[in-house]
């Protein structure tokens, strides 16, 4: 397998009510050159995601966070206190919008009183991604673009470059031409496909994949985030669903 290959596990591929019994969004990314996996957001149900998955919460990296809603962060504090208990000793990344320390801080003072001053054997950095800028994150180039998704605070589209080969990701949002700019020629576009055609704010549809299909130039897509409806009807999709434990190679 070449050096430049990604293994993507999808831990978790819900939405936030567990419909169809899948776990909150966790995308577990691994790479030959990466000093350690990362994951694509962190929704609370994550640790058990992972662990149904045989993979181990203590050796993630970085967390690239979309957007500051509990099915997308709110696992952060479980796995904060995990590497604690665990006696974790490497680093860990936390990479979302504007505004993520804070509520970082403040999800796991409402969870785990005390817990976020607590002195650990590990450091744990936050880095704020600006929405039109690019930053390094542990090894990997991350374009972060203006998402249509209110959330306390900005929405990410995600686009990461891992030695050559490149995931975008939607996070949740309503239909942006950001979509079209972070999966460019991507490798894989990891889409939400909330409903198939139900007008539903802020949210992507399936239709609206459909109808921007001149606007994806990814080579490969994946739908996630589906809700009951949209499960029902994923095998009239054109493009590949998700479910929990899927593993594929880009
Ligand atoms: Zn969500
Ligand atoms: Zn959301």
């Amino acid at each position: 397998m070449p050096e430049t290959t990604i293994t993507v596990t999808f831990a978790g591929c819900g939405d936030a009510f567990g419909s169809g019994g899948k776990f909150q969004a966790c995308i577990h990314l691994r790479q030959a050159s990466l000093a350690a996996p990362v994951l694509l957001d962190c929704g609370a149900t994550s640790l058990t995601a992972l662990r149904r998955c045989g993979l181990d919460p203590g050796e993630i990296g970085a967390v690239f966070v979309s957007h500051l809603h509990g099915d997308h962060f709110g696992g952060l504090p479980f796995l904060i206190l995990d590497g604690q208990f665990s006696r974790r000793a490497t680093p860990l990344v936390v990479a979302g919008p504007p505004g993520t320390g804070h509520r970082l801080t403040t999800a796991m003072e409402c969870m785990f009183p005390g817990s976020s001053q607590v002195q650990r054997r590990f450091e744990v950095s936050v880095m704020e991604l600006e929405p039109g800028r690019t930053a390094e994150v542990a090894g990997i180039t991350t374009d972060a673009f203006q998402a249509s998704h209110p959330s306390g605070a900005p929405a990410l589209v995600l686009r990461l470059t891992v030695g050559g080969t490149v995931i975008a990701y939607t996070g949740d949002t309503a239909w942006t031409p950001a979509i079209g700019e972070a999966s460019r020629q991507a490798d894989l576009l990891i889409a939400e496909a909330y409903y198939w055609d139900k007008p539903v704010p802020h949210h992507l549809r399936y239709v609206d994949l459909l109808d921007h299909e001149r606007d994806i130039t990814a080579r490969r897509v994946v739908l996630t985030h589906m809700s009951a409806d949209m499960l029902a009807r994923q095998q009239q999709a054109v493009h590949e669903t998700a479910r929990d434990g899927l593993v594929i190679v880009v």
